[in-house]
């Protein structure tokens, strides 16, 4: 379960309504994901962070298969993917894919971003492999 803090409490409210946001610094207007006490491009200390809505679609850079948890409440085995927003290709955004452990996946590959409900008022982001038409 996400713990917000105060500097990310926006990005999961939004998250809870289903909209992926990133986190524009207020000095630079550089974005960043997970937003963190300072702006990771200016190191401003006081980035001042507004959270914008962001389209969902991104490649896969990277995955993980994990077999083992150490956590309660996650099935195993599943899938992490790591993934390059389109519209932010700087950006990285861990979740876990809904298509399964057996899914086939490759570097590159497009996935859309869903929310997965963990609790009410508490979704986390999380893929899906964006199939050809
Ligand atoms: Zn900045």
């Amino acid at each position: 379960m996400p713990v917000p803090d105060e500097q990310s409490a926006p990005f999961w409210k939004a998250a809870s309504d289903h909209v992926l946001t990133v986190a524009k610094c207020s000095k630079c207007d550089q974005a960043t994901l997970p937003p963190d006490l300072t702006c990771p491009h200016c190191h401003s200390t006081a980035p001042d962070f507004r959270f914008v809505p962001v389209e969902g679609g991104a490649r896969i850079r990277t995955w993980a298969v994990i077999r083992r948890s150490f956590l309660s409440g996650f099935k195993v085995p599943f899938v992490l993917v790591d993934a390059e927003l389109d519209a932010y290709p700087d950006l990285r955004l861990i979740g876990q894919l809904l298509d399964g452990a057996d899914a086939k996946l490759s570097i590159g590959a497009p996935v859309v971003v869903e929310f997965e409900d963990l609790a009410p008022g508490i979704s986390v982001p999380a893929f899906r492999l964006k199939v050809a038409a």
